[in-house]
């Protein structure tokens, strides 16, 4: 299950359509051992291609560094696939190196529509997981802790 704020999937479907008909790419990087996203880094996609996408390596090296230095990890890291459906091709899947990270996939290949799906990814299998999009994540999971006291 992927919890993720509404600003933030916006961000994201706001990069694909403005990348369109090329893919889109980034991560989401939230604190370690939260499993919240909640930092968006718009990265190049160095093929910028229609049917294919890579993290340019010097930005990926600067991107991670950062993180490392901030205590953070990549909660989500996401693409979008321009004319095909959000699931992850082939390459994508060999490509994927983070298995505890959510592997976001955005299409814009109907204008009208927005179609985002979330995945983990690990030694080359492809799980789908549920996306739950909240406005904050204070009321966004149900520890008992969150339950107001009764008046
Ligand atoms: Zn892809």
């Amino acid at each position: 299950m992927l919890w993720i704020r509404r600003d933030l999937v916006d961000a994201m479907v706001e990069h694909a359509r403005r990348d369109h008909p090329d893919e889109a790419c980034g991560v989401i990087a939230g604190p370690m051992g939260t499993d919240r996203p909640e930092r968006f880094v718009e990265m190049v996609n160095a093929e910028r291609s229609p049917t294919f996408y890579r993290f340019d390596s010097a930005e990926q090296l600067k991107v991670w560094r950062e993180m490392d230095a901030a205590d953070e990890e990549p909660v989500v890291i996401y693409h979008s696939h321009t004319a095909t459906e959000a699931y992850p091709s082939r390459t994508d899947i060999s490509y994927a190196s983070e298995p505890g990270a959510h592997y976001v996939l955005l299409s814009t290949r109907d204008p009208e529509s927005d179609e985002l799906r979330s995945y983990r990814i690990a030694d080359g299998e492809v799980t789908e997981e549920p996306v739950e999009v909240v406005e904050h994540y204070m009321f966004s999971h149900t520890g008992a802790d969150d339950i107001p006291d009764s008046p």
